[in-house]
C-alpha cells in the first residue's frame, strides 16, 4: 500500500516515465485534476540540451539550464507525485512498473513498484558505442549535466599536466589533443565551442601551449551534419579551416585505448587505411542507444519484434501491440528525428489527447446518468432526451482528436566563432543561413526556448559574465 500518496480511487493512475523533454511538454499541458499523475525519472530536474554543449567550457554554467521538477509539479492544480528513481523494469500484463532509487542516499524503501492504468514512457535513449571495445571505459559523452562538467574538468586537466614540469613534446602534444567522434551536432557543436574557450580564453591565460592545442573531429561518413543543407555543410566545413579544427570524414573509430584512437580511413580511391591518434580528451557524440528498461519491454510485445530503434508507435503514440501504453521522444519509433522539437511537439500532443479523454469520459458518465433518469421519471423524457442529444453532440466534436502531425522548424547549429547555421522552414519555404547574424538568431532562439524566465535570466548573466571577464579555467 502506498500510504504517502493518496491517491483517488476515483481516477485512473498516469504514470510517466522521464523528466526531459517529452515528459516535461506533456506535464506543463496536462489537466492534473483528471487523472493520479505519477512522474518517475532517477533525474529531479529537466535539462535544457541545446546549450548543454555551451556547460563543457563554462560559456554557460550548469544550473542555469536546469529547471527543478518541482517547481514545475508544484503549479499544477491537482498534486503531482515525483519519485527519483529509475523504472528498471515494465510488465505490461500486471500493469506494474519495477522503480530503483539508485540515487547515493537510500531509504529503508529503495526498490519497489508502481501500477498504471496509463503508461508514458519518456525515457530519451543511452549513448551509441556500437560495442567499440574502450569507448564506455575511456570516453566522455555529452548528454547529461554529469557529462558536461567532467569534460569541462578534463580539458583543464590535459592543459595543467600538459604543461606540468619536465613533460616531454610528444606527451605535450598527446595532451593538448581534443579528438571528438561523431559529426553530428553534437559532435560539431562541442568541437566549435572548445575551439572558442580555447581561442578566447586559454590562450591568453597560458600562452605557452598556444600552438600545440589541436581539435580533431572524426565522422564516419563523407561529411558532418548530414540533416543539414549542402550549402551549410560546406558552410561549417570552411568555418571549421578557418578555426583551424581538423575534420577527418569518411574515417571510421574501431578502438579506443586510454591514450589513443584506432580508426579506419577510407581514400578518395576507396583505399582503406588504419591509422593511430594519441589523444587527451576524447569525446564520443556518435548518437542514440535503446535504454535496456525499453529494449526489455519490446521483447514482451509481439508486435515490437521487428523494431529496432525504440518502441513502435502509432499515429496517436500508442505504442504499437498495447493499449494502454504511450511513448515520446527519442525512445519512441514515429518516423521523426530524435529531437527536442519532435520529444516537446509529441508530448504536448499527449496533453490534449489525455485531457480530450477525461472530458469525454465525463460526458459519457452524465450520458448514462441521464440515460438512466430517463427510464426513472417518464414525465420530463422530452427535456431529458434534448440534454442526452447536446451531450452526444459535445462528445462527437471532442472525439474528433486528429492524429499526431509533426510541425518542422527548421534546425540550428552553433559552429564555434560566433556563427551558427539554421535551415528554417518560414512561409511553407525553407531558407539556409549561416554566419554572425545566424548566430545571434540561434541565441535569440534558444533564449525564447528556455524552460523559464528564471533560466532566461541565468543564461543572459552567463554569456555576459564570460564575454566580460572570460571563461573560468580553474578546474574543480
Ligand atoms: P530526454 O530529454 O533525454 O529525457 C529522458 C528522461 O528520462 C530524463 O529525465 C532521464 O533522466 C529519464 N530516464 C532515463 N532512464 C530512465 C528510467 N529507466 N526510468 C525513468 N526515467 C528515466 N534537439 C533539438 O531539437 N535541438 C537541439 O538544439 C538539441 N541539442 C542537443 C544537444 C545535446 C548535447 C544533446 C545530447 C541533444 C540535443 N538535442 C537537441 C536532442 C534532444 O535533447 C533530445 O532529442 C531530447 O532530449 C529527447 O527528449 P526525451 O524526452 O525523449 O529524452
Ligand atoms: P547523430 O546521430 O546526429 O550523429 C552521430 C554521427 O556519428 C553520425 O554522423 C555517424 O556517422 C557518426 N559515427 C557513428 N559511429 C562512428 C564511428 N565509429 N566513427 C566515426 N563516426 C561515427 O548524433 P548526435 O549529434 O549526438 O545527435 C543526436 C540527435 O540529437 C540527433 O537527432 C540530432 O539532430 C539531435 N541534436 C540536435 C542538435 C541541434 O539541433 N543543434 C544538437 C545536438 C543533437
Amino acid at each position: 500500500p502506498d500510504d504517502q500518496f493518496e491517491s483517488d480511487p476515483t481516477k485512473k493512475n498516469l504514470v510517466i516515465l522521464g523528466t526531459g523533454w517529452g515528459a516535461v511538454s506533456l506535464l506543463k499541458k496536462l489537466d492534473t485534476e483528471n487523472y493520479n499523475v505519477i512522474v518517475i525519472s532517477p533525474r529531479n530536474y529537466f535539462l535544457f540540451t541545446p546549450l548543454l554543449p555551451s556547460c563543457t567550457t563554462g560559456t554557460v554554467e550548469h544550473r542555469s539550464i536546469m529547471e527543478p521538477i518541482r517547481s514545475i509539479t508544484r503549479h499544477k492544480k491537482a498534486a503531482v507525485k515525483f519519485y527519483e528513481a529509475e523504472a528498471t523494469n515494465i510488465d505490461p500484463d500486471r500493469k506494474i512498473i519495477l522503480i530503483d532509487d539508485n540515487s547515493d542516499i537510500k531509504g529503508a524503501s529503495s526498490k519497489t513498484e508502481v501500477p498504471y492504468d496509463m503508461l508514458v514512457v519518456s525515457v530519451g535513449a543511452e549513448n551509441a558505442t556500437f560495442g567499440i571495445p574502450g569507448v564506455k571505459e575511456h570516453s566522455c559523452f555529452l548528454k547529461e549535466i554529469g557529462d558536461a562538467q567532467n569534460i569541462r574538468k578534463r580539458i583543464m586537466d590535459c592543459v595543467e599536466t600538459a604543461t606540468f614540469k619536465d613533460q616531454s613534446p610528444e606527451e605535450v602534444k598527446r595532451l593538448l589533443h581534443m579528438v571528438v567522434v561523431g559529426g553530428g551536432p553534437t559532435g560539431v557543436e562541442f568541437a566549435g565551442e572548445l575551439q572558442d574557450f580555447f581561442d578566447q580564453d586559454i590562450k591568453k591565460w597560458i600562452p605557452e601551449i598556444s600552438d600545440k592545442f589541436k581539435v580533431t573531429l572524426i565522422e564516419a561518413l563523407p561529411n558532418v551534419l548530414p540533416m543539414f543543407s549542402k550549402q551549410l555543410i560546406e558552410y561549417t566545413e570552411s568555418t571549421f579551416k578557418e578555426e583551424k579544427i581538423t575534420i577527418m570524414t569518411k574515417t571510421a573509430v574501431k578502438k579506443v585505448t586510454d591514450t589513443t584512437v584506432e580508426a579506419e580511413v577510407t581514400a578518395p580511391d576507396g583505399k582503406k587505411t588504419m591509422t593511430t591518434m594519441p589523444y587527451g580528451l576524447l569525446v564520443w557524440a556518435t548518437g542514440n542507444a535503446v535504454r535496456p528498461v525499453v529494449k526489455d519491454l519490446m521483447s514482451k510485445i509481439p508486435a515490437q519484434k521487428d523494431s529496432r530503434r525504440g518502441l513502435a508507435v502509432n499515429e496517436y503514440l500508442v505504442v504499437q501491440g498495447t493499449k494502454d501504453i504511450w511513448a515520446t521522444g527519442d525512445c519512441a519509433v514515429a518516423g521523426y528525428a530524435p529531437t527536442a522539437q519532435v520529444a516537446s511537439q509529441e508530448g504536448a500532443f499527449l496533453a490534449r489527447l489525455f485531457n480530450t479523454m477525461a472530458k469525454s469520459e465525463a460526458i459519457e458518465s452524465q450520458i448514462y446518468d441521464l440515460s438512466s433518469n430517463l427510464n426513472v421519471k417518464a414525465g420530463d423524457s422530452a427535456a431529458v432526451a434534448k440534454e442526452i442529444e447536446a451531450h452526444e453532440r459535445q462528445l462527437r466534436r471532442i472525439k474528433d482528436i486528429k492524429p499526431f502531425h509533426y510541425t518542422h522548424q527548421g534546425s540550428m547549429a552553433y559552429i564555434g566563432s560566433e556563427r551558427a547555421v539554421a535551415d528554417v522552414s518560414w512561409l511553407n519555404g525553407n531558407f539556409a543561413t549561416g554566419g554572425g547574424l545566424t548566430y545571434l538568431f540561434w541565441r535569440s532562439a534558444y533564449l525564447s526556448m528556455c524552460f523559464s524566465t528564471r533560466n532566461r535570466v541565468l543564461v543572459v548573466i552567463d554569456w555576459l559574465k564570460s564575454k566580460t571577464f572570460g571563461r573560468d579555467v580553474s578546474r574543480e
